[in-house]
């Protein structure tokens, strides 16, 4: 039976960075991957040119029981590292939006270079690999192979999330962290859009493409200043995704389409140079014509002037631009999310090294455990600090 000093489970980001670093450091390394090629989801992700890192990481960006637990890791691996190893390997990169970096060419260009930094540790990979079984006995742990059984003392899961199951997204980690006796925390769906109930759904299908900057708030006070896009299911676009993940079923969410306008003030003003002026093309100032439209055809925005705009109605109109509270429906699910909110309990985890307390030798990185960032390049540096931690502890060892 072949032995190696670490197997990791899951060529996605973090097992593909992990291996690399454990290589280098001059351990022995099989990655192993249930898909025909490793990084599917870097390949897909920011639009095919990879929002690789936030320059603004910081432990706030990130969801856990334990809002702890990602600080030592994001501390001693950070965004300035990573960006050290993208412009080592001369790939071009540019600030999108708030902190957001991206390849300026192709999202393929960090999934070469994870290759290439593999090869560099003589990393084994194995693609196509189903790994039916793990054994745990004094020598370590066996993982029976389609075809083989391999052995190893020191196992790390980076199988991540259950999102995108078209991309290979499996629960291999969490029956695995089962199977050892550690907690699962309960999984749903983050980064995700909004569905909507029929009737409103219907109302606003019109609107399907209708872009808007916003400020998005759940009910615990949490909201994001971002876009948001009307689509024909529901409500898209980063601001309703970055909700999403704090929002649970059967809460209202509050938008307010202009967040940077003083609505009555600016009503107030336009009444007086322009009485006669219809309130629809006032507002068409401030917000997307079609919105408008749909809107007054809703009922929604009285059809009258400015000056026969009572204070009533006004207000009103105010509290429905600025203060429009909606309930969705649910949200589009595992299917189109971008990541899996839950998972291993950090817990049960060491926060320096990722290993399990209860086990030793056993290490759980990435998406796989209950760590997930915003929207925004949060999310792969969490994969590269965790991978980064576990292998510095794979080479102490
Ligand atoms: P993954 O990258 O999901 O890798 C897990 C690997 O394990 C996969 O290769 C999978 O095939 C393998 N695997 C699963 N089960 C098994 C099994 N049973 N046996 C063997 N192998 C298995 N985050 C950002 O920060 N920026 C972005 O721009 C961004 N865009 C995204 C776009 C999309 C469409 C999606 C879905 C996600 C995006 N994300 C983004 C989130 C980011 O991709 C994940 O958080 C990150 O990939 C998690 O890394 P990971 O290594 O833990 O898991």
């Amino acid at each position: 039976m072949e032995k190696f000093d670490a197997i990791i489970i899951g060529a996605g980001a973090a097992g593909m960075f992990c291996a690399a670093m454990a290589g280098q450091a001059g351990s022995r390394v099989l990655l192993i991957d249930n898909g025909k090629k490793p990084g599917r989801k870097i390949l897909m992700s920011g639009g095919g040119r990879c929002n690789f890192t936030n320059l603004y990481t910081e432990p706030a960006a990130y969801l856990s029981q334990n809002p702890h637990f990602c600080k030592s890791a994001l501390a001693r691996y950070t965004q300035w590292d990573f960006i050290g190893m993208v412009d080592k390997h001369g790939i071009a990169w540019h600030e999108k939006t708030l902190g957001q970096l991206f390849c300026d060419d192709s999202a393929q260009q960090i999934v070469d270079m994870l290759v290439a930094e593999c090869e560099k540790g003589k990393v084994t990979t194995r693609l196509r690999s189903e790994v039916l079984g793990i054994e745990r006995d004094e020598q370590g742990f066996t993982l029976q192979l389609n075809g083989d059984s391999v052995q190893t003392s020191r196992l790390v899961i980076a199988s991540g999330g259950l999102s995108m199951p078209g991309l290979g997204a499996t629960p291999f980690g969490y029956k695995v962290a089962e199977q050892f006796g550690l907690k699962v925390l309960p999984t749903r769906a983050g980064l995700v859009p909004f569905t909507l109930h029929k009737p409103l759904l219907e109302q606003l299908q019109v609107l399907s493409g209708v872009s808007v900057p916003s400020v998005i708030s759940a009910e615990n006070g949490v909201s994001f200043r971002e876009s948001l896009l009307f689509t024909h299911r529901g409500l898209s676009g980063p601001a309703v995704l970055q909700l999403s993940s704090y929002w649970e079923p059967g809460e209202y969410v509050s938008v307010n389409l202009l967040p940077d306008t003083d609505l009555e003030a600016f009503l107030n003003e336009q009444r007086n140079d322009h009485p006669n002026q219809s309130l629809k093309n006032t507002l068409a100032m401030q917000l997307p014509k079609r919105l408008v439209e749909c809107l007054q055809q809703l009922e929604q925005i009285p059809d009258v002037t400015l000056k026969q705009l009572n204070v009533r109605q006004q207000e009103e109109l105010i509290e429905k631009l600025q203060n429009w509270r909606v309930q969705p429906n649910g949200t589009e699910g595992y299917r189109t999310a971008e990541v899996t909110l839950g998972g291993v309990d950090t817990n049960e985890l060491s926060s320096r090294t990722m290993e399990a307390k209860k086990v030793p030798g056993l290490y759980f990185i990435g998406e796989v455990m209950d760590v997930t960032g915003w929207l925004g390049g949060y999310n792969f540096q969490w994969a590269w600090s965790s991978a980064w931690a576990c292998a510095e502890a794979l080479r102490c060892e």
